[in-house]
């Protein structure tokens, strides 16, 4: 299988490569120039395996220059003991017909580990694969959330180091507990004395200082980002819903081949560009449901075909889904276009100069026909955690709880009364302060006692990762300078 650029044919290559450049050498994303196809008999066989067993075979149908071997060996080490739970992605059902995937299982209790614990085995056997020497080091920016989970996937994986910047005070305390605790012998944490974007405009710094980039590879260390626009990313994703799926023919909660709605809390649009290649490759999916929170610019997307990311920014309770620049839509829109690599360029460059963009009727009335979009405010966030726990005992997070309100949404504008998948991406108690004012629960001022607080209120247990935070030793506790970054990436690399 090739993969080819949304911005242009001149390129292609096999996933190793796609996986090893991250971005296309025009700036545009790498996609499987064609679509696997799963038919009933093939969905029916994933029935009987287990969540590695299932994802190694969706895995071996895009990535056909790795072996399939070593694609099963790398997912029973991503998605075997680090998930303890029985199924790495488990499916509650919480009443009629609305069924809940839970994609927050892994280390870090959020969706990102299902990527991130599988990104790091591809990319270092990509290298492999290619002959490439030099150690990988990974740079990233995170607000919270991206960087415990690249750091817990990228521990202690050979030929690689990873160095993650965030703001100081910026997180939540458990949040840089995730981080600074990480026992990884390749893995760093440094407090940046300034905001997300400061700590992002960093990082861009580092990676277009080509002088840096050519004395650190003199070293040795090649520079790259764990991205998630990286198909490396993308790839494992669909995995799950096929999983969910053949999960819910077992149960005798859908027939083989009945159709499902399937809703997704989306920010960067990958989730959800996951299910849309799962239904593309054969998945019984009637409709696609993108819910937003208030930063709205997909749903609005959805309904005008126009994409205007011209309008004010909010921080909503959701941070994940805080986002004005969708960067995966841009294989959506290749995809519906017929693969019209030139107007995808074309629509990305008014992006990029005008802030705004409309797709021709055509692609319009083919995105209307497969997705639904729904906005959700906060208060509708609250009411819909509330409401969740006292009519079915089900306590989502914030973002899920974006989804579950546009899963009422959906049924109430259509009428359709298909099973719905809802994906959940965030443990409750990484968010319990909104959790808890939600729940109309007093909120401590320690983070600790606030999940005390929810586990008691609740009936939950603790995941047992976020509990061991307590007490913790931090072995990261420097902060530097906005514009010392790069110092602290070279004693980090060992380059002074
Ligand atoms: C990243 C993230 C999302 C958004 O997923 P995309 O793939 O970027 O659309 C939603 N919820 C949580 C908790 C996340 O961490």
């Amino acid at each position: 299988m090739l993969y080819t650029s949304t911005r242009s044919k001149d390129f292609s290559c096999a996933s190793a490569e796609a996986i090893r450049r991250g971005l296309a050498p025009d700036g545009g994303l790498f996609l499987p120039s064609a679509c696997p196809r799963l038919g009933a008999g093939d969905i029916s066989r994933l029935c009987t395996m287990d969540y590695p067993a299932r994802a190694a075979e969706i895995l071996s149908l895009f990535l056909t220059d790795y072996s399939k071997e070593r694609l099963s060996e790398f997912t029973h080490r991503a998605y075997g003991n680090r998930f303890p739970s029985p199924c790495a992605a488990p499916v509650v059902s919480v009443r009629d017909g609305v069924h809940i995937l839970e994609l927050f299982r892994g280390p870090t209790s959020a969706f990102k580990d299902m990527a991130l614990q599988m990104l790091p085995l591809l990319l270092t056997e990509a290298l492999r694969m290619d002959k490439i020497e030099e150690q990988i080091l990974i740079l990233t920016a995170t607000s919270g959330d991206t960087g415990s989970a690249a750091m817990t996937g990228f521990a202690d994986v050979a030929g690689t180091k990873i160095c993650v910047f965030y703001p100081k005070g910026g997180t939540s305390v458990i949040q840089r507990l995730q981080m600074t605790t990480n026992p990884g012998k390749n893995v760093y944490a440094c407090a940046v004395n300034g905001n997300f974007d400061d700590a992002q405009r960093g990082v861009k710094n580092i990676f277009s200082d080509k002088a840096y980039g050519e004395a650190l590879l003199k070293k040795g260390i090649r520079l790259s980002s764990a991205n998630s626009i990286n198909w490396g990313r993308l790839a494992p994703q669909i995995a799950y819903y096929f999983s969910a799926y053949v999960e819910l023919i077992n149960s005798g909660t859908v027939r083989p081949g009945e159709e499902i709605v399937v809703v997704v809390p989306t920010g960067n649009f990958g989730n959800i560009l996951a299910a849309r290649y799962a239904k593309e490759m054969g998945l019984p999916v009637k409709k696609l449901v993108c819910a937003s929170n208030q930063n709205d610019v997909l749903t609005d997307f959805i309904k005008t075909g126009i994409y205007d990311r011209r309008r004010p920014f909010y921080r909503t309770e959701s941070p994940s889904m805080d986002i004005l620049v969708s960067s995966n839509l841009e294989r959506l829109l290749y995809l519906l276009s017929g693969c019209d690599s030139e107007l995808i360029a074309k629509l990305m460059r008014q992006l990029n100069e005008d802030g705004v963009y409309t797709v021709p009727d055509g692609m319009k009335a083919a995105l209307q026909a497969e997705f639904f979009a729904c906005r959700t405010l906060s208060a509708e966030v609250a009411s819909t955690i509330r409401e969740s726990f006292e009519r079915d005992g089900y306590v989502p997070d914030p973002h899920t709880a974006v989804a579950l309100h546009a899963a009422s949404q959906y049924r109430a504008e259509t009428g359709d009364t298909s099973p719905i998948l809802v994906a959940a991406t965030a443990s409750p108690f990484k968010f319990p302060k909104t959790v808890l004012e939600a729940l109309g629960q007093t909120v401590p001022d320690d983070e600790f006692a606030m999940l005390d607080a929810l586990a008691s209120f609740t009936g939950y247990d603790i995941p047992a990762n976020l509990a061991v935070l307590r007490g913790s030793a931090e072995r990261f506790t420097g902060c530097v300078e906005k514009d010392a970054m790069k110092d602290a990436v070279s004693a980090f690399a060992g380059l002074v």
